[in-house]
């Protein structure tokens, strides 16, 4: 976090809502620079200012206000009662105020809101008097003592609920709205009991003292505990802190003339151009949100208040034009007139991202480049979501039916509780997070869950909004469900299901399904393709894929893959039979042994090209010979020790020795990559063979294969010449045996910092470069790929690496390496192809780099190959700006 000084007697802590706009959202949050801007537009906004988010830093570094915040809070508040003409406290005609928090980033529901603030036992009697309306009134103050209990005199929420729920229970009625001023005012007698023994103190009566301690609670919850994890869990790193909006009230909860609702410009699910929101009648902000009366369809407004509504869709229309982008607005009606309260850019899922920037595009609100740069690239994987597969869909059964919060199709055992989901999940196990309805505290459970049922809640509740933002699997609002979740045990139907059952969830309809269905890969079309299309047309980076089987081969052409950048040729000894023949070879004493059983291999790795070559057609294929360390092939238990023993008739006792002679204390750094086709040339000759002997054959068959052979793990450019002699060799012999004629690149990964730093000498040798970003970074910077994932996340936290250098380059140090690479090898042969195929290959930051610096490629796991499309595009439109 930055320091903030107070040197200044004239730094400015609090703005006006005049004051702002949409582009200050570092200094005012989010909530505050939208308000500031719809003002500025003249859409009807209560009065109010911004605490900054500066100041809030202030507070959290040095515990206290800084010492002008006061007055200017005092010349904000007078100019607020000015314009509004009440004052805070007054008991003729008391101004009451919103409390709210609002960071540069949204993070929805992880900080705290207090409305009614203002209302004690005096104003709360004007309040009664002016409006006519003593159970508005009781209601507001029932719910400002809720509110500020919780939030800023840290009473636990569940006290008052527990009262609340008696208090309908003594009345045999359903919702609050059912409790008349009578019951309102007892409830508000025991609330404040509840105050009093658990803060030894009376609620406060002084609205100065209830605004000051409010102000600092939302300071103080920019740190607690849940709003952290939002942040780690979000990557949102170098905020300030939150700012407070104060804000004028207006009352949804003044009868049924009066409402409050939650609104998108377009669908979040889907992206549909059609307004799409939720409202409650007699209710205020958090009703809606909280999710404990499930609220109306927007066209409820339409039908009651026609006239609001169609000024409530003249005010969306000129926000939608103004922003260029689908907004999230909250608005309250108070007494029929319209007040807008909030309006932000809309989370959305992929889906819907992808609809929005294709339409926005046809309806010449934004340009094509501004479409690519709308969609975040890591968020297409939603795009790539399972569906249930259609047959299995015919015979089941949907159980229950809730609403489609949030696409995908996932099954998993049903687990009540969110550390039971945490602790699942590090098993291995694929749970389904079922709640009443979701809390911020379920944050970490919801992440590690495949999916979120909720009984409550509409599509903006938490779990609605937190299960979109995640890209995961959520069906909300399934009201025929009866979660208890104390006994771990849910009803649907007279039928219970509980913890050991497991169900499938379809987030794109909302159905829920007894057991597991299968489910199958996604259709990429409509406006996905067309975002694909235009990205494609941008970028100048080539997408490849590291794919070890014809499958994956097929599903990366799919995504776009334009070759293979990668195929780990060792994932092919592990099939069927074949680990036998490749155990005989490495535990052969003598060449005859181990050529005897690579003989038994050929056939098998040429089957395996020849799939590989057909699978990709005419595109590129690059073949890394065997990498890793031989032991990694043997068994390590005693009972398969004993079998292979039998198997391949060799003493136990002497193939123990065999294995432990292959032991290494740091195999990464051990015998492995080329160093084993420099001390075992068979191995090398046998798959040079197999690729050159599969290659022939396909082009027989009218294709035309250029292989692209690729030694790993080369330090010294005296590692890389042997190898090409036997490589060389081999091609020429296999060549004269078949009379035939084929073209093929000999070329080395760039993996070892010895290797990029002496990247001219090696250049000689090669015709091209591939970037192994996994070891490279490994080794650069002394950091074991198995084992860091250890302590990483803490040194991530504490910003030593702003991110998992594994996931995204360390651009200062491995892309420092990379550049003097590429400018090494690019002096010695200007049009040295160069590419990476480290995991870095699909993350999006690292391949924006990889473009900046000039590669010509990257290469990635087939499921990520749509997202480096974009990315690489991005990083042209980017670059350009
Ligand atoms: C790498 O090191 O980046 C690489 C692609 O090879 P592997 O992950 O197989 O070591
Ligand atoms: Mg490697």
């Amino acid at each position: 976090m930055k320091a903030v000084s107070n040197n200044s007697k004239t730094k400015k802590w609090v703005y006006d809502f005049s004051e702002g706009n949409k582009e200050m959202k570092n200094l005012l949050g989010g909530k505050g620079a939208n308000l500031a801007e719809m003002a500025s537009l003249k859409l009807p906004v209560p009065n109010g200012f911004i605490i900054t988010t500066e100041t809030c830093a202030y507070y959290s570094e040095n515990k206290k206000w800084p010492s002008d915040l006061e007055k200017q809070i005092q010349l904000h508040l007078t100019k607020l009662e000015k314009e509004m003409g009440k004052k805070l406290g007054d008991p003729k005609d008391p101004l009451l105020v919103s409390v709210r928090s609002g960071a540069a980033s949204s993070m929805p529901g992880m900080m705290d809101t207090i409305l009614n603030l203002g209302l004690n036992d005096k104003t709360v009697v004007t309040l009664a008097n002016k409006t006519k309306n003593e159970r508005f009134a009781y209601d507001s103050y029932r719910r400002f003592i809720q509110m500020f209990g919780d939030v800023v005199l840290e009473v636990p929420h569940k006290h008052f609920e527990e009262i609340l729920t008696k208090a309908k229970l003594n009345k045999k009625v359903k919702f609050d709205t059912d409790l008349t001023s009578n019951d309102l005012q007892k409830i508000i007698v025991e609330y404040k009991a509840i105050v009093k023994k658990h803060t030894k103190k009376e609620f406060p009566q002084d609205p100065k003292d209830q605004l000051y301690e409010a102000i600092n609670a939302v300071f103080k919850s920019w740190n607690n505990d849940r709003a952290i994890v939002y942040r780690q869990l979000n990557n949102i790193k170098g905020l300030l802190g939150t700012a407070v909006n104060i804000q004028a009230m207006v009352f949804g909860n003044k009868g049924d003339n009066s409402g409050t609702g939650v609104c998108f410009s377009r669908n979040p699910s889907t992206g549909e151009n059609k307004l799409y929101g939720e409202l409650l009648f007699n209710a205020q902000g958090e009703d809606v949100v909280a999710g404990i009366r499930t609220p109306l369809p927007i066209t409820d407004l339409q039908k009651r208040m026609p006239k609001v509504y169609n000024e409530f869709v003249a005010i969306y229309k000129k926000l939608e034009k103004h922003y260029k982008d689908m907004l999230d607005m909250e608005f309250t009606i108070e007494d029929g007139k319209l007040y807008m309260l909030q309006v932000r850019v809309g989370k959305r899922t992929a889906k819907a991202a992808v609809q929005i920037a294709v339409d926005m595009v046809s309806e010449k609100l934004i340009s094509k480049e501004e479409a690519l740069l709308r969609i975040e690239p890591n968020s297409l994987n939603q795009l790539l979501h399972k569906t249930i597969d259609p047959k299995a869909r015919v015979k089941a059964k949907v159980i229950v039916r809730g609403l489609p919060a949030s696409p995908g199709a996932v099954y998993g055992t049903i687990v009540f509780d969110a550390k039971e989901a945490v602790d699942a999940a590090e098993e291995g196990k694929k749970v389904i997070l079922v709640r009443t309805e979701t809390s911020p505290e379920d944050i970490k459970g919801m992440h590690s869950a495949q999916g979120i049922l909720t009984a409550r809640g509409g599509m903006t509740s938490h779990a609605a909004v937190v299960a979109r933002g995640m890209g995961k699997c959520c069906v909300a609002g399934c009201s025929d469900i009866l979660v208890d979740e104390y006994d771990k045990k849910m009803i649907i139907k007279g039928k219970t299901y509980t913890d050991k059952d497991t169900i499938t969830l379809d987030g794109a309809t909302g159905e829920v399904f007894e057991g597991r269905l299968d489910v199958v890969d996604p259709e990429l079309s409509g406006a996905f393709k067309t975002i694909m299309t235009w990205a494609d047309g941008i970028r100048r980076l080539k997408v490849r894929t590291n794919a070890d089987t014809p499958k994956d081969a097929e599903v990366a052409v799919k995504f776009g893959a334009e070759g293979i950048g990668l195929c780990r040729t060792e994932h092919m000894f592990f099939e069927g039979d074949r680990i036998k023949a490749v155990r005989e070879m490495i535990l052969s004493s003598n060449l005859e042994g181990r050529q005897k059983a690579l003989a038994k291999l050929l056939p098998m790795q040429r089957g395996d090209f020849i799939g590989l070559f057909k699978a990709m057609g005419n595109k590129p294929v690059t073949i890394r010979l065997l990498d890793p360390p031989l032991h990694e092939f043997l068994p390590k238990e005693d009972t398969d020790i004993v079998e292979l023993s039998r198997e391949m008739k060799i003493p136990v006792a002497e193939l123990k020795r065999k294995i432990d002679d292959l032991f290494e204390f740091n195999p990464m750094l051990g015998h492995r990559g080329c160093r084993l086709g420099i001390t075992f040339p068979e191995i090398t000759e046998m798959q040079t063979r197999a690729i050159i002997e599969a290659a022939i054959e396909v082009n027989k068959k009218g294709q035309k294969v250029i292989p692209e052979i690729m030694i790993p793990l080369v330090g010294k450019t005296k590692e890389l010449t042997l190898q090409k002699e036997v490589v060389f060799k081999t091609i020429e012999k296999v060549l004269k045996e078949k009379k035939a004629k084929l073209d093929f690149l000999f070329g080395t990964m760039i993996e070892i910092p010895r290797a990029a730093l002496t990247a001219d000498e090696i250049a000689k040798e090669a015709e091209f470069f591939s970037f192994g970003t996994n070891d490279l970074t490994q080794m650069t910077l002394g950091l074991s790929r198995d084992d860091a994932g250890k302590f990483l996340p803490q040194y991530v936290d504490l910003d030593i690496y702003n991110r998992d250098p594994f996931v995204t380059i360390d651009q200062e140090g491995v892309g420092m390496i990379m550049k003097i690479a590429i400018e090494k090898g690019r002096k010695v042969k200007p049009k040295l192809k160069m590419g990476i195929c480290g995991e870095h290959g699909g993350d999006p930051e690292s391949v924006k780099f990889c473009h900046r610096i000039g590669l010509d490629y990257v290469s990635c796991s087939p499921f990520r190959v749509p997202i480096a499309r974009l990315a690489a595009a991005q990083a042209v439109i980017e670059k350009k700006k």
